[in-house]
This record gives structure tokens, C-alpha cells and sequence, in this order.
């Protein structure tokens, strides 16, 4: 491969979530010139969230896309350096002061003193196998996108964690009926999203249930459901499958590369940024199986940030 670009930066952030972003004002106020890469999300997964209710500063609330805009324009502010594309390769260097390579959508390479990985989690899928042939066809991982094309319509949600119910009570708005199918009997979601869902009349509960099979000619017409308690099946006619089961973390990229613990998350150590290799920080999702929050997310990477800084001046 031709290797023509030799750029060489100071600090160069991966991933333009809450973590990303807050990484890049931080470093970008301390004078680093961060060059941040978006990935092909820009803004995350808050770009695919309705109303945002407890990101501090917002008492009414606000629109996910419209908080990630919000934030970019912050760190482009303060001179990040924000580009469009993919990381598709890196090769961390192992000692101390060690320049790491990072390779741009398979061509450019950027060699980067210190790095920030903050590339988020992706959406998990039931993964059966009907599931693939219905993706865009009355399958999503995402009401806010695509809930509106079955207004006025039946759909289903999959999960009982914040954000299945969330899912439930935006679609119940735009929906004829909303059935949110829980594999156990009881659900993971905070009390307060539990009781808007128990109190919303178009929103039906089946518990205990797994969804087994999607059919349909062209687009999806219904599931086949599981009871497990039951023992019986039922047929539910239906436009939308919405899959919300949480995410896994985004780090096939660093396999081999950097300590991950058995799921798959970046091991950061002693509740700071840093990661086993010298130089490579982590934050926001990508490193917390645990808080997964939007603030904690722009939390962990201020801290990143700092971290990065202390390590660039001792260098
Ligand atoms: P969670 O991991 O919290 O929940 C996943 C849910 O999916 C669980 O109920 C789980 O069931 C279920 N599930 C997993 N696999 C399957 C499967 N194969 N079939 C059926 N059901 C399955 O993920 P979330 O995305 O909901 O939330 C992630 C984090 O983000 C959480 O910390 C949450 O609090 C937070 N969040 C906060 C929001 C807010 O505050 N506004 C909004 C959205 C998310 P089981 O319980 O049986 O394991």
C-alpha cells in the first residue's frame, strides 16, 4: 500500500460520542490540538435518542441529535480538529513515548503521540435467523429513526432495560399498539420508566416470552412468541420489530492490541483512562459495561483528556 501521508499529531481521538467530544474540548482548551475522527455515526448512539431528560443543564430536556451537534460545535470552538471517517486499523506502539500508527478508512496512516479510543457500543440483535432478511423491512434497533414509518400501525418492542421502554413509550405515541415482549418476569428498567409504561393504555406486557420466528411475504406481517412459563406459541400480526436489548462494545478494532476484559470492554485501570498500553486512553462506553450514560460518558472523557495531557507533558 502506498503510504504517502506522514501526518503526525499530538493527540487523536477515535469516536465522536459524549466521550469523544467532551475529550476534544478538554484537549482543545489545554492547547493539544486534538484531531478527532467521527466514525461513520458522527455524533453516536444519543443521534438515534429521542428527548433527553437528565443531561444536566437541560431542565425541559433535549433532542439527542440536537445535544451532539451542540457538542461538536463546542470542540470546534476551541480548534479540534474534526474529520469525517473511519478508523480501520491501529498499531499501538509498547514503550513509553512510542508514536502509534492509526490507519484512516485503509489508506492514510497518522501517527499519533497519545490517543483517546471512544468508540461507543453498537446494538445487539436477537439473532435468529428470520431476523437479517427483515432488517429495513419492518426490523429496526431504532424507533426514533424509523418509528415513524408505522404510525398508526402494531408493532412490538424486544427487551425490558431503559432503553426497550423508552422505545415503547415513543412508539406508543406514534402506534395503534405497542407490544413489549420481556424474556423474563420482571424488567431491568429504572422504576420511573417502568410506571410511565404500566400506566400507558396502548402498550401491552407479555411476559416471560421470546419472539421465535418473523414472517411476512416482502415486509414483516407478524411473530411467532414463545411463553416459556406457558409453554404455548402465539401468532401476534404485526408491522415493526423493534430490537432493544442493549450493546456490545465497539473494540474489534483493538483485539490484540489492548487488554479487553472477556465481554469485550477496554480495561481501564484504577477508575482513570488508562489503559495497559502507554499513551492509549479509553472513554465512555467503550470502557463502562456498567453506567453507560450519556454524563457519564462526557465524565470519562474529561478525565481522558487529562489524562492524555498529564502524559504528553511528562513525555
Ligand atoms: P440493558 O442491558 O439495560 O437491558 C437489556 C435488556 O434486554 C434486558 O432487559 C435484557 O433482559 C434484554 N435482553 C437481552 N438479550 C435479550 C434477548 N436475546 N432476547 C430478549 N431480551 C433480551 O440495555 P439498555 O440498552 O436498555 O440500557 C443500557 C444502559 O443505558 C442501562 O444502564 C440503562 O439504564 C441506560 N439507559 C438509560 C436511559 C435513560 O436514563 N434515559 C435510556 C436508555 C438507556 P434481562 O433483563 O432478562 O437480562
Amino acid at each position: 500500500m502506498e503510504n504517502n501521508a506522514q501526518e503526525q499529531v499530538n493527540l487523536f481521538i477515535i469516536g465522536s460520542g459524549p466521550a469523544g467530544y467532551t475529550a476534544a474540548i478538554y484537549a482543545a482548551r489545554a492547547d493539544l490540538s486534538p484531531v478527532l475522527y467521527t466514525g461513520m455515526q458522527a455524533g453516536g448512539q444519543l443521534t438515534q435518542t429521542t428527548e433527553i431528560e437528565n443531561f444536566p443543564g437541560f431542565p425541559q430536556g433535549i433532542d439527542g441529535n440536537m445535544l451532539m451537534s451542540q457538542m461538536e460545535e463546542q470542540s470546534r470552538r476551541f480548534g479540534t480538529d474534526i474529520r469525517f471517517g473511519a478508523v480501520t486499523k491501529v498499531d499501538f506502539a509498547h514503550e513509553k513515548g512510542g508514536l502509534h500508527t492509526i490507519t484512516i478508512d485503509g489508506e492514510k496512516e497518522i501517527k499519533a503521540q497519545s490517543v483517546i479510543i471512544a468508540t461507543g457500543a453498537s446494538a445487539r440483535w436477537l439473532e435468529i435467523p428470520t431476523e437479517e432478511k427483515y432488517k429495513g423491512y419492518g426490523v429496526s434497533a431504532c424507533a426514533t429513526c424509523d418509528g415513524f414509518f408505522f404510525r398508526g400501525q402494531v408493532v412490538c418492542v424486544v427487551g425490558a432495560g431503559d432503553s426497550a421502554l423508552e422505545e415503547a413509550s415513543y412508539l406508543a405515541k406514534l402506534c395503534k399498539k405497542v407490544y413489549l415482549i420481556v424474556r423474563r418476569d420482571q424488567m431491568r428498567a429504572s422504576k420511573a420508566m417502568q410506571s410511565r409504561v404500566l400506566s400507558t393504555e396502548n402498550i401491552e406486557i407479555i411476559w416471560n416470552s421470546q419472539i421465535t420466528e418473523i414472517y411476512g411475504a416482502e415486509a414483516v406481517e407478524g411473530v411467532k412468541v414463545y411463553d416459556k412459563v406457558k409453554n404455548t406459541t402465539t401468532d401476534i400480526p404485526l408491522q415493526g420489530i423493534f430490537v432493544a436489548i442493549g450493546h456490545h462494545p465497539n473494540t474489534e478494532l483493538f483485539a490484540g492490541q489492548i487488554d479487553l476484559s472477556p465481554e469485550g470492554y477496554i480495561i481501564t485501570k484504577n477508575g482513570t483512562s488508562h489503559t495497559n498500553v502507554e499513551g492509549v486512553f479509553a472513554a465512555g462506553d467503550v470502557q463502562d459495561n456498567r453506567y453507560r450514560q450519556a454524563i457519564a460518558a462526557a465524565g470519562s472523557g474529561c478525565k481522558a483528556a487529562m489524562d492524555a495531557e498529564k502524559y504528553l507533558v511528562e513525555l
